[in-house]
């Protein structure tokens, strides 16, 4: 049985409900839309895993305002359902040297936490971000109602100037990286 991945690229299309971080010339809704249809691409070719994705193409705006755009994620994954929840970010600050990456689940003792410390793992060491940690964080819409192990990846800081050559130059490395870190955790388990 393949296990079944749903990637969720955090927000909407620019100019739509629910879009995302702006800096440094750069939309996050873009960033996790590349990010995310990069990462499906790998999980395709690998028999391990099945895949679906939120976002399925660039002008795809889910829901009709902020809370349904969420909840329409958290229904697709549900209803498939997933063995695992992915949702991407990009972090932002207005302190503009804050950078870095991190994860976020639900609680400490989520399924989701030993999946998140892997692809975290990963992502600092292919993409040299800061290790910022995972990170407990059960407001988060999609991570308290997704009925599966969840995870909430911040990639780097979009308002940070290195990170956000990282973000703009290195999309496909941030999905290899996220790869990486899936298939190291299902290979232990
Ligand atoms: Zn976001």
């Amino acid at each position: 049985m393949a296990i079944k991945i749903f990637i969720d690229q955090g927000h909407n299309p620019t100019g739509r409900h629910n879009a995302g971080a702006q800096s440094n010339g750069l939309f996050e809704q873009n960033i996790t839309y590349s990010v995310g249809i990069y990462l499906s691409q790998m999980l395709e070719k690998d028999s391990r895993f099945q895949v679906q994705v939120s976002r399925t193409s660039p002008d795809v705006a889910l829901g009709v305002n902020n809370e349904t755009s969420l909840a329409k994620r958290v229904l697709m994954a549900n209803a498939w359902p997933a063995d695992c929840f992915l949702s991407i970010h990009v972090n932002a600050s207005e302190n503009t040297s804050a950078n870095g990456t991190e994860c976020y689940v639900f609680s400490k003792n989520s399924n989701g936490y030993p999946i998140a410390e892997r692809i975290l793992d990963t992502i600092v060491l292919e993409m040299g971000t800061k290790r910022n940690g995972v990170l407990i964080n059960p407001s988060f819409y999609v991570l308290r109602n997704t009925s599966m192990p969840a995870v909430l990846i911040e990639l780097a800081y979009i308002t940070n100037s290195s990170d956000s050559i990282k973000l703009r130059d290195e999309q496909y490395q941030f999905a290899r990286a996220i790869f990486h870190g899936i298939e190291e955790f299902y290979s232990r388990t």
